[in-house]
Parts: structure tokens; C-alpha cells; sequence
């Protein structure tokens, strides 16, 4: 094996994969949508090439959104990936690597939407959602309302 490679999976250990550490941005994201899949605060997520990725298991991939899925173990439910439909890109949570020290991030994502007592003190980039002009496009086009802050009763 490489020893570039990082491994890791989900929780059951159903689903496992190998990235190519080098090629791995690692970025916090702040999105309500990240927060509600992660069951965290933030995410803190490690995005690679699809062709650095190698999984063992297959994940379950559900719509998220109009722009993207998210992955999951089908066996013990644990987020698992992220991918834009229009990118070659795909997302791992870092807390699923066995090991993520080496996966620093550097940036957040989604700051808009960031709880108030989340300390962002550390001097990365920051970005909002609705920087991105896909993002934007998409909600003027579809009038898709993400799930921000307020929960739709
Ligand atoms: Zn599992």
C-alpha cells in the first residue's frame, strides 16, 4: 500500500475506504445542511479527486439537495461522503479517517450560517454559501430554500 494512503470507515466498519492524503483540501463547513447530516456543530470535511478514492463497502448516496448527495453507512447509519452532482470531487467527515491528524483544515465554509459560540479565531479563509455562483444560480432558478437557521413548521 501507499503509504500516502489514509484509511478509514464508518462506525460498523460495513464501509471503509483509502484516500490519497496529498491530494486532500480539508475545510470546516458551518452549513445548516452539513450540521444536520453530521449531527455536529460543523463538519470538518476532507475533499479529494473520486480517483483518489477507493471504497470497500458500498455506501448508500441520498439527495440532499437540488446541487448534491451525502453518503451513508446503510448498515449503522454513519455520514460517511459528500459530493456536488456537477464535480469529481467527494467529501469524507474527517472524524471517519482512523487516524486525521495530518487532515488540517484550512478554511471554513458556510460561515453564514455559523453557531454563535463557535470561536473562528484561527485566521483562515472564510467563504459564505451563497459566495459560490452555483450556489446562487440554483436558488434563483429552483426557489429552493436550504435549511438555514429557521425549521420549517
Ligand atoms: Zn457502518
Amino acid at each position: 500500500m501507499n503509504t500516502d494512503q489514509l484509511q478509514g470507515g464508518c462506525l460498523c466498519g460495513a464501509v471503509r475506504f483509502s484516500v490519497d492524503e496529498a491530494s486532500a483540501l480539508v475545510s470546516y463547513c458551518h452549513c445548516r445542511m452539513c450540521r444536520k447530516a453530521t449531527g455536529g456543530p460543523y463538519s470538518v470535511m476532507a475533499t479529494v479527486p473520486r480517483q483518489a478514492l477507493t471504497w470497500r463497502g458500498e455506501p448508500k448516496w441520498r439527495r440532499s439537495s437540488p446541487l448534491a448527495q451525502r453518503a451513508f453507512c446503510p448498515a449503522c447509519g454513519s455520514p460517511i461522503g459528500f459530493e456536488y452532482d456537477d464535480s469529481d470531487l467527494t467529501s469524507i467527515p474527517i472524524g471517519a479517517f482512523d487516524s486525521a491528524e495530518s487532515l488540517i483544515p484550512t478554511q471554513h465554509g458556510g460561515i453564514e450560517s455559523r453557531l454563535p459560540w463557535v470561536r473562528v479565531d484561527d485566521h483562515l479563509p472564510t467563504e459564505r454559501c451563497d459566495d459560490d455562483p452555483d450556489y446562487r444560480k440554483l436558488v434563483a432558478q429552483t426557489g429552493w430554500v436550504p435549511p438555514f437557521s429557521q425549521e420549517r413548521t
